[in-house]
């Protein structure tokens, strides 16, 4: 038997959920998520973060407010390399896609480069499984961080080539001695990622459809919610894939793109354009609940 809820969210975690400035999550936004898990409409999270995040700022949060018995909720973390699902019980196994992790060696090196070299500008996140990610330490500026960034990506990509493996870091492209590349060098405006180029919120879209559909669950249609342009891949892959999706963009300063799909911001509820990040978000999950009655 399949269930059909009217909607299912798929959820960008920082931006919407989490403060960008303090990485907390507000009570009533956890309390909107609970509510509307409850009320069948399901609530997956798709975040480039670690599942230890998800599990600290979001999952503790829900378990703690009340989380009913009988409730799971998704997370598909690492652009979509990890996911795990939890209950008022806790987080189930994180499940891994090996095949899209960076070499391990690779890892260490870059491990031990931030060791010696930028530990006072930014920290190697041991939390990651499969990406890596080297983070700014908030007590630095964030101009003093994006000035090391710049000779930190340099020897990130310096030691992709000693490892014999092909990376693109923005327009530049390093291809490996079959002439691929399979890792990209990301930078952030608070981390360099480093990871699979197969990785994506596109991925995390797929991922989604893949663990609803193991719950027997095929939602009429979907929002995807996100604070970056990275973000449309996902309500791209439904549409591609032919689900009914409208994107949610609670940071629209960036301009909004030409998409085959709606796409809403604060305005669309009659909100001030000030409303942005996780006030956003918070905007439009009191709408959804509210349809709900
Ligand atoms: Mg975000």
């Amino acid at each position: 038997m399949t269930a059909t809820p009217a909607f299912a969210l798929l959820l960008d975690v920082d931006g919407p959920i989490a403060s960008p400035v303090t990485r907390d999550v507000k009570p009533e936004i956890i309390g909107l998520l609970l509510e509307l898990a409850v009320a069948g409409i399901p609530v997956i999270f798709n975040t480039g973060r670690s599942d230890d995040f998800i599990k600290q700022q979001v999952m503790d949060q829900m378990i703690a407010a009340g989380m009913l018995a009988g409730l799971c909720i998704h997370a598909i973390c690492e652009k979509g390399a990890t996911w795990f699902s939890f209950t008022a019980d806790g987080p189930g196994m994180v499940h891994i896609d090996h095949e899209l992790s960076v070499p391990s060696a690779y890892a260490a090196d870059i491990r031990q480069l931030v060791a010696e070299h930028y530990c006072a500008h930014m920290f190697f996140d041991e939390t990651k499984r499969s990406m890596v990610s080297v983070e700014q330490h908030i007590d630095v500026s964030n101009l003093d961080y994006r000035a090391e960034q710049q000779h930190f990506d340099a020897d990130a990509l310096a030691a992709m080539a000693r490892h014999g493996l092909g990376a693109a870091r923005l327009d530049a492209h390093h291809p490996d001695g079959d002439d691929a590349i399979n890792y990209r060098v990301d930078p952030t405006i608070i981390s360099t990622d480093i990871e699979s180029v197969r990785l994506g919120k596109d991925l995390g879209a797929a991922r989604a459809c893949e663990l609803l559909a193991a719950d027997g669950i095929l939602p009429a249609a979907w929002y995807t919610v996100g604070d970056s342009r990275t973000d449309y891949a996902m309500a791209d892959w439904l549409h591609h894939h032919g689900h009914e999706v409208s994107h949610v963009d609670v940071r629209p300063a960036d301009g909004v793109p030409a998409k085959a799909y709606p796409i809403l911001t604060a305005a669309t509820l009659g909100e001030p354009e000030s409303t942005i990040h996780d006030d956003a978000g918070l905007a439009f999950l009191r709408h959804w609940r509210s349809l709900l009655g």
